[in-house]
């Protein structure tokens, strides 16, 4: 079900409807969404991808509260009403699916890309929380801004 392309009030209605499902039925639900006010309204829990792939995983209220994935970092300073500094430093065009190479698909867009990054896929890692980074981690935060406007 595509609910983006609805009214907004028929929006509402829909989401209030999985919502009351999810809590009478104890339905598990797998909501894909670029809002994310929806899913941190909807989701318990909450995974981030880039380009296909998983790049950040974990409590939605925790993830987006406290990005730690350089690409969540991204997304969450996009939401209208937030800091948008990581925002306005990005090249906002991402780089063409055919000329990414072997190694993690956001180094072209990242500040704490190391030569690793454009060699190997970076694993996913964690428990609660999980990240697929070379150098950032749950136990090991950032400790500067991630996001480049260098390509
Ligand atoms: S530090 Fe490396 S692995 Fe992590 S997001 Fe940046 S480019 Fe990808």
């Amino acid at each position: 079900m595509v609910v983006s392309a609805l009214d907004v009030s028929v929006q509402a209605q829909i989401l209030n409807l999985l919502a009351e499902l999810r809590a009478e039925f104890s339905l598990a639900l797998v909501f894909v969404s670029h809002d994310l006010r929806v899913v941190r309204w909807l989701s318990d829990r909450v995974m981030v991808l880039y380009h296909g792939r998983v790049v950040e995983s974990g409590p939605t209220l925790e993830v987006l509260d406290t990005p730690l994935h350089p690409y969540t970092q991204l997304l969450a300073a996009s939401v209208p009403g937030r800091v948008r500094q990581a925002l306005d430093r990005v090249v906002h065009e991402p780089p063409s699916p055919f000329e990414l190479g072997a190694g993690c698909a956001f180094r072209p867009r990242c500040s704490l890309a190391e030569e690793r990054c454009g060699r190997e896929q970076p694993l996913t890692v964690g428990a609660q929380r999980r990240l697929a980074c070379w150098t950032v981690s749950a136990e090991a935060p950032p400790t500067t801004q991630s996001v480049s406007s260098d390509a």
